[in-house]
């Protein structure tokens, strides 16, 4: 019989005692390989005739580390399990390691607990071994191309089982007959012929505080030239959703910061909205802005690129830099070049990094950037494992791909500890098409969609929102009262508006009633436009719109609308300060500040009126 063994810490004569050891118990001469691997801390790896035989200390280890750790992503347990309580931890600690007994091959008469260790299935002759370790089958690479690998021998694997290559590559089981899997490699290159044992778990994160500042690969590497970052939790990257007695109604908003997104399509906390539109409309910059105005208000964002060029996501960090949001984002990226099992992995290790905060009772926002690149990833592992073609020869499980990530997000109830996961999927369409597959089907999934036009975006309206097509179906109930007061007729003024300028590019003869509204529709939408990352907090928003309803902006030209904001702002911001914030404070005003802040705003539109 041939085998491989992978050891650290015996001399020639230990390795030989080894040797001497598998051949009284195998009953056969053994001709082993043997590899030093410094990684296993101490102890042999043997990988014997489809059998594996593990007693090194890191495997001990990793299962100490796995029996501390809630792999379930089942709340009371994980509560238990980071609670911070020593006594808990240690309790926790002794009581699995009293389990552990490595004498045990069988976990029938081994009383060994099946939720912290591999599965473990013996050939019926190899049953009677006794062994102190960990005794598993490994399976062979019969093909390896294109980031797929075949492994036949392997069993007892389950969907989405981390899996370790003797070479060092690791991959993730896909599909699974019998005991062949097919498998998509996350790292290294393996080749034909190597040995494959599952991890027993699937592919987990690190998550907890430490992550905050941080630029991470979908397993948790760090990209930004840093330490791996230390955390004492891990979570599985997939989990089921909460459930409905686990959630509570959306009831209060994040704030994009942005005047046409808050003021018409509001967006709540737990909501899941969708930020759509051709390449190039503006849908990173309006994620973004939205995580800048997270600053100071206590919401943790995690931004997840896709298959975007490293550079892209360069910018973007940079731009988190210097905005200094990085203090409470996590980026997860996995660029372009990666294989397309990283990509395909990315929003499920983001989601999961998210989750970890909402389940400590926090307020999370997520952005996918983007799920069309995420399901052209899932496209090309589906067709290279040979699985059958649909629409778009996208396989037929494309949906859920989408709705289990979209599904967890969620507002936790008082009970589970409150915490909100917000999601901003991106979609890119082409031509504007939001009817082809993909888009329908990420907009049935979510809670609203965000459209963006390439045509406004070119014509100088930016953020290129079109009004008409964007909706959030839940967010109106989580907008803050203040918002509520000013934003009554605006989504009606702006329809109005675009319907009669059609009439204009005829040049038709309008009476005064029309020409006003058409100047009033023009004015709200020069209000609409905001330079990037430039976000406005709720406070100013609620001036701004306020001074529109209220016809202060008619006092001047529409080109110098713009102006015009910047400078009841300032206006505003040094007379009256604690008039904004008040309104942050309540996210509401009253009559007399109502007045207040009109009499101001106009004395204000007076004089820059009276410069122009
Ligand atoms: P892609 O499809 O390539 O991912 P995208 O839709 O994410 O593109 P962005 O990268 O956000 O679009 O923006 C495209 C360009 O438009 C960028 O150069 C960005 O700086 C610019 N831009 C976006 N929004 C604004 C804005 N409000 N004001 C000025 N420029 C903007
Ligand atoms: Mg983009």
């Amino acid at each position: 019989m041939k085998g491989t063994l992978w050891y650290t810490g015996f001399d020639a004569a230990g390795l030989a005692e080894i040797k001497e050891k598998f051949e009284k118990q195998l009953g056969v001469p053994v001709e082993l390989e043997y590899i030093e691997d410094k990684s296993l801390i101490g102890g042999f790896i043997a990988h014997i005739d489809g059998v594996s035989y593990d007693m090194s200390f890191k495997h001990r280890l990793d299962n100490v580390r796995a029996a501390l750790h809630d792999k379930t992503g089942d709340i009371p347990d994980r509560k238990a399990a980071d609670s911070g309580d020593l006594e808990t931890d240690s309790n926790i600690l002794s009581g699995r390691l009293s389990k552990m007994q490595f004498g045990g091959e069988n976990p029938a008469d081994g009383g060994v607990d099946e939720s912290i260790r591999p599965l473990v299935l013996l050939p019926k002759r190899l049953s009677k071994l006794k062994f102190s370790g960990e005794v598993y089958v490994y399976g062979t690479v019969t093909s390896a191309g294109d980031g797929i690998i075949q492994v036949d021998g392997l069993s007892g694997r389950r969907y989405g089982e981390l899996l370790h290559l003797s070479g060092g590559a690791t991959a993730m089981a896909l599909e699974i007959d019998g005991d062949h899997v097919g498998a998509a490699v996350l790292s290294g290159d393996p080749e034909v012929d190597e040995q494959v044992t599952g991890s027993g778990h699937v592919i987990e994160v690190p998550v907890g505080d430490s992550l905050l500042g941080r630029v991470l690969t979908p397993t948790g590497e760090p990209l930004d030239g840093e330490d791996a970052p230390v955390c004492s939790a891990h979570r599985p990257i997939e989990s089921p959703a909460p459930k409905i007695m686990q959630r509570k109604a959306v009831s209060r908003p994040i704030q994009t910061g942005l005047i046409s997104i808050d003021s018409m399509i509001p967006i709540g906390r737990g909501q899941r909205e969708l930020i759509i539109g051709d390449r190039q409309t503006g849908k990173t910059t309006i994620a973004i802005d939205t995580i800048l105005n997270q600053k100071g208000q206590d919401v943790i964002c995690v931004y997840c690129a896709i298959g975007q060029k490293a550079s892209t996501v360069a910018e973007v960090v940079d731009t988190l830099k210097k905005n200094s949001a990085m203090d409470y984002t996590v980026v997860v990226s996995s660029p372009a070049s990666d294989l397309p099992a990283m990509q395909y992995i990315a929003p499920y290790a983001a989601c999961a990094i998210a989750e970890g905060f909402m389940y400590s009772g926090r307020d999370v926002l997520v952005v996918y950037d983007d799920l069309s690149k995420h399901a052209v990833a899932y496209r090309a592992i589906s067709l290279l494992l040979h699985r059958p073609p649909g629409r778009e020869a996208y396989p037929g499980d494309v949906f859920y791909l989408h709705s289990r990530l979209l599904e967890r997000s969620a507002q936790l109830s008082d009970e589970e500890g409150g915490g909100s996961l917000t999601a901003l999927p991106i979609i890119e369409t082409m031509a504007g098409d939001i009817s082809a597959y993909i888009p329908t089907n990420v907009i049935s999934i979510t809670d609203g969609q965000i459209f963006l036009e390439s045509e406004l975006f070119h014509s100088g309206m930016r953020p290129a929102v079109n009004v008409g097509l964007s909706v959030s179906r839940v967010g109106r109930s989580a907008q803050r009262a203040a918002m509520r007061k000013v934003t009554g007729t605006l989504r009606l003024d702006l329809a109005q508006y675009r319907e009669m300028s059609v009439f204009m590019q005829f040049g038709a003869d309008v009476d005064s009633a029309t020409k006003n509204m058409l100047e009033n529709g023009i004015r709200k939408n020069e209000l609409l436009k905001q330079p990037k990352h430039a976000p406005y907090s709720l406070a100013q928003e609620v001036c701004l719109l306020l001074a529109a309803d209220n016809g202060i902006y008619g006092k001047v030209p529409t080109d110098k609308v713009g102006e015009l904001s910047a400078c009841l702002l300032a206006e505003i911001q040094s007379t009256a300060p604690d008039q904004l914030a008040n309104i942050e404070r309540r996210y509401d005003f009253d009559d007399d500040s109502k007045s207040y802040l009109l009499r101001i705003m106009n004395r204000a539109a007076d004089k820059f009126a009276a410069s122009l």
